[in-house]
C-alpha cells in the first residue's frame, strides 16, 4: 500500500536509468543529488564514448550546474573555449577576387561571423566528459552489461520490472530511457509498430578525426585552427573547432548519401579516403587541405562515416507514459548541425529531476507550499513525467527540425537565403540566440505549474 512511502524522510524514489551515455550520466547525479535510489543500466562493459568532440553552449552548462555542480566541474576539468568572441563562417568553395587555386592558398572568402561572447560555446573530448563525469557516480549505482528488453507495470505494487537480455529482471518506480537514438525504451513506450518508435535516415553521412593542433595548425594556420570555422558550400559543409585545451582540433564533414542507408543495423560504416575527397573535390585548397587531415598521411587513418538519423520524420507523440519516460536522444535524435544535441538532453535531465523532486515531496506530503496531502505513488510519478513531457517537447522536436533546415543554410540551399550572407546570418542567428538564451527558470517554474495541474486532474 502507498501509506508506507507517506513516512517523514525515510521514502526514496526509486529511478531505473537506462543507458550510460552522456545524459543517463548527467540524469544519474541530478537525481542522486535530489536524494533518490537511482541504479543506471548500460549495455556495454563500460562507460564509453567515441572520440570525437562535444560542445556546451552556456546555457546547457547553467543546467548541468543546476542539476549538479559536479557535471558543471567535470566539464570545466576537460573543456576549451574559442579563441575568438566570434564562429567564422568562410566560403569553402568559390574563388575569391584575390585567391587563386594553388594548393597553398588556403585563404577563404569570410562570408560573416556570429557573435557568441560569453554565450558560446565550450568543446570536450567525449570520452574525457564522460570520464569525468563518472568519478562521483557511487559503484553500486552502475550495472554493466545489462541490455534492457522490456518492462512491465505491475499496478498492485505500484512498481516497474525491467527485463534485460541476459534474463534478469530489476524493479523500479519510474524507468528513464536515456538509451540514445535507437532507444528500446521508446519503442516500449510508443508502440513496436509506431513509426515514431524508430529514428529515420537524413540522407546525410559525417566523416569526423580528431587531429593534433600542430598538424591543423601546419595545414590551416594557427587563427583557423584554434577557432570554431564553418566552411560553407553547395550540398555538403565542414565544421572544425579546437578541443581537448586546444591540443587537438575537432573535424567533422558533411556530404549528401541519396538513396536509403544499406547497412541495416549498423549507424557507422567503413569509408574511404577517396569518397571524402570525393565529397570535396571541386572546393578550395583550405577544405581539400581539412579533408586531408580526416584521411590522414598516405591515407593512413581508418575511416568511418556516420549515418545521420534523427526524429524529424515521426517525432514523438510523447515522451512520458504513466511512470516511464524518455530523455536525450531516446527522446529526440536530432542531426548535429546545431551542436546541440547533448546539451538539449542535459536540459530534459534538469526538468526531470526536477519533477521527480517535486513528485517525491508530494508522495510525503511536503511541498513548498505548505504541507500537501500526501498522494499516491503513481499518481504523482505520473504528474511528474507529464509535467516533464509539457516543458520539454516542443522546444526539443523543434531543435530536430531546425537543425535540417539550418543546414540547407551551411549549404546555400535554403530557399530564404541563398547565398546572400546577411540573410544566412541572421537565419542562423536567429536559431542559435534560441537555444543559447533559454529561459531555464522560466522552464522550472511552468514544470512546477504543470505537475500541479496534472496532479489536480
Ligand atoms: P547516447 O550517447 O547514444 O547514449 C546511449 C547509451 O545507452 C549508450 O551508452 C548505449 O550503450 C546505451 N544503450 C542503448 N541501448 C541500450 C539498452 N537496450 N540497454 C542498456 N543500455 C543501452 N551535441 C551537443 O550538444 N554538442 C555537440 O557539439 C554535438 N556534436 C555532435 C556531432 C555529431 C557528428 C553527432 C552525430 C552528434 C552530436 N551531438 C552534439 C549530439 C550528441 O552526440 C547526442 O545528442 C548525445 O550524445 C546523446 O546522448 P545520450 O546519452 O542521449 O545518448
Amino acid at each position: 500500500s502507498w501509506e508506507g512511502y507517506c513516512g517523514p524522510s525515510s521514502f526514496q524514489l526509486r529511478v531505473a536509468i537506462v543507458g550510460g551515455g552522456i545524459v543517463g550520466v548527467a540524469a544519474a547525479l541530478g537525481l542522486l543529488r535530489r536524494n533518490m535510489t537511482v541504479r543506471l543500466y548500460e549495455q556495454a562493459g563500460n562507460f564509453r564514448e567515441i572520440g570525437a568532440g562535444v560542445a556546451f553552449t552556456t546555457n546547457a552548462q547553467t543546467c548541468m550546474a543546476l542539476l549538479s555542480p559536479d557535471i558543471l566541474a567535470a566539464m570545466k576539468a576537460v573543456s576549451t573555449k574559442n579563441e575568438s568572441p566570434y564562429y567564422t563562417y568562410v566560403d569553402g568553395y568559390r574563388r575569391g577576387p584575390d585567391q587563386t587555386d594553388d594548393d597553398d592558398d588556403l585563404s577563404e572568402t569570410l562570408l560573416y561571423r556570429l557573435h557568441a561572447g560569453t554565450t558560446g560555446f565550450d568543446a570536450c573530448h567525449r570520452a574525457h566528459f564522460l570520464d569525468e563525469m563518472v568519478k562521483h557516480i557511487p559503484d553500486d549505482v552502475v550495472q554493466f552489461r545489462k541490455r534492457f528488453d522490456t518492462y512491465v507495470y505491475d499496478e498492485e505494487r505500484e512498481e516497474y520490472t525491467l527485463r534485460f537480455e541476459d534474463g534478469s529482471t530489476a524493479t523500479a518506480d519510474v524507468v528513464v530511457g536515456c538509451d540514445g537514438i535507437k532507444s528500446r525504451v521508446r519503442q516500449i513506450l510508443l508502440g513496436k509498430d509506431n513509426p515514431a518508435s524508430y529514428p529515420s535516415f537524413a540522407h546525410q553521412v559525417a566523416f569526423r578525426a580528431l587531429v593534433s593542433m600542430d598538424r591543423a595548425v601546419a595545414a590551416l594556420g594557427r587563427d583557423k585552427a584554434h577557432n570554431q570555422c564553418m566552411h560553407t558550400g553547395p550540398e555538403a559543409h565542414l565544421l572544425n573547432f579546437p578541443v581537448a585545451q586546444h591540443t587537438m582540433m575537432n573535424i567533422v564533414a558533411f556530404a549528401p548519401h541519396p538513396g536509403e542507408w544499406p547497412h541495416r543495423e549498423r549507424m557507422v560504416a567503413p569509408a574511404t579516403a577517396d569518397e571524402v575527397r570525393d565529397a570535396f573535390a571541386g572546393w578550395r585548397p583550405a577544405v581539400r587541405a581539412i579533408a586531408g587531415l580526416l584521411v590522414g598521411e598516405d591515407d593512413a587513418r581508418t575511416l568511418d562515416k556516420w549515418a545521420i538519423f534523427d526524429t524529424y520524420e515521426h517525432p514523438a507523440p510523447t515522451y512520458a507514459k504513466g511512470g516511464a519516460c524518455i530523455a536525450g536522444d531516446a527522446a529526440h535524435a536530432t542531426s548535429p548541425h546545431h551542436g546541440a544535441g547533448a546539451g538539449m538532453g542535459i536540459e530534459d535531465a534538469l526538468a526531470l529531476a526536477t519533477a521527480l523532486g517535486l513528485a517525491a515531496e508530494t508522495i510525503q506530503g511536503k511541498g513548498d507550499e505548505g504541507p500537501r496531502k500526501a498522494k499516491k505513488k503513481s499518481v504523482a510519478v505520473t504528474a511528474a513525467l507529464a509535467a516533464y513531457d509539457a516543458v520539454r517537447r516542443e522546444r526539443t522536436q523543434w531543435l530536430v527540425r531546425s537543425s535540417r533546415e539550418v543546414s540547407r543554410t551551411y549549404e546555400w540551399a535554403n530557399p530564404d537565403c541563398g547565398t546572400d550572407p546577411e540573410k544566412c546570418l541572421r537565419d542562423i542567428e536567429k536559431r542559435a540566440h534560441k537555444i543559447w538564451h533559454f529561459d531555464i527558470d522560466g522552464m522550472l517554474a511552468d514544470a512546477k505549474v504543470e505537475f500541479a495541474h496534472f496532479l489536480s486532474a
